[in-house]
């Protein structure tokens, strides 16, 4: 099969991130939400306007899923937090792991049931310290499984009956057998294998067509992956550094890409654009953000 190259891709927010990360397309407010880890931000771009807003947390923000109840909810260094994005504040909804500050929550995301996952990764990066856990609506934290170095991307499948998990320093992407029901998960392999050439695998999206786009770390690119594994397309982006991509627009057909700047020297950081937030319309179309139902 074709591998398909787009190397047409625009800049909507040239906000320079450290660490951007966790796009996500709300329909409702048509806004694209963002987090800079490491400033501890959450964005809200209107990418047609360029209006964007810029929310601190007070600690480094992993991830964010919007709440069926309104405002945010963050997977932040402590654990989960609620952001009120009327008056601003943050509060720890539940802890995960205070009791190791070389720890931080990284990437999460919504399962269709509303069920908000992340993981968590070391400061210092060392294998194993990481774990992915989840955030019921109830606000109970269950732990999926431990071991794990960098916990990244998450996706599932159209029929609810596969999750995709990425430890980034594994190099690759495995499947899990997923209870939709229940949200267990079992039988967790290798999937697709990374080759660190090409990058180490980051945040990651699924389209309609049950296909995976997976952001590559120093590889300035997103690969789609078709569902037996195969290449079917490659996004060539500026920035080296690229983090994550989400679906988003009225139709949901334009791929929106967060990158990081950190590590860029100047001024190859300012040429590229690394850390802001890039635009692909590569004629496939998302799935939508589910909200967290707590
Ligand atoms: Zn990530």
């Amino acid at each position: 099969m074709s591998v398909t190259t787009w190397n047409d891709v625009e800049c909507v927010s040239d906000a320079g991130a450290v660490l951007g990360e966790g796009p996500l397309w709300d329909a409702d407010d048509a806004l694209l939400w963002w987090v800079d880890i490491e400033r501890g931000e959450v964005h809200a771009l209107d990418p047609r306007g360029v209006r964007e807003q810029v929310y601190p947390v007070g600690q480094p923000v992993g991830a964010i899923a919007r709440r069926v109840g309104g405002g945010v909810v963050c997977a932040v260094r402590d654990g989960f937090g609620a952001l009120d994005t009327a008056s601003g504040d943050f509060t720890l909804l539940a802890g995960v792991g205070e009791d190791d500050p070389g720890t931080r929550m990284n990437d999460g995301k919504c399962d269709r049931h509303g069920r908000f996952w992340a993981g968590t990764m070391a400061f210092d990066m060392r294998r194993g310290a990481g774990a992915l856990y989840r955030l019921d609506p109830d606000h109970r934290v269950r732990t999926i499984f431990d071991g794990v170095s960098i916990s990244n991307g998450l996706a599932w499948n159209a029929d609810d009956t596969t999750m995709y998990y990425i430890d980034t320093l594994t190099y690759g992407i495995d499947a899990l057998d997923y209870d939709p029901e229940t949200g267990d998960v079992s039988n967790r392999r290798r999937f697709i294998e990374i080759d660190p050439q090409d990058g180490a695998p980051d945040g990651m999206t699924i389209d309609a067509e049950d296909h995976l786009w997976v952001a590559l770390f120093g590889g300035a690119c997103v690969h789609r992956y078709a569902p037996d594994g195969s290449l079917a397309g490659i996004v060539r982006l500026p920035p080296r550094q690229v983090t994550s991509c989400a679906f988003g627009g009225e139709d949901l057909t334009e791929l929106f890409v967060t990158t990081a700047s950190n590590g860029v020297p100047e001024p190859d950081a300012r040429a590229q654009q690394a850390g802001g937030v890039f635009r692909c319309r590569p004629g496939v179309r998302g799935v939508p953000a589910i909200r967290f139902g707590g």
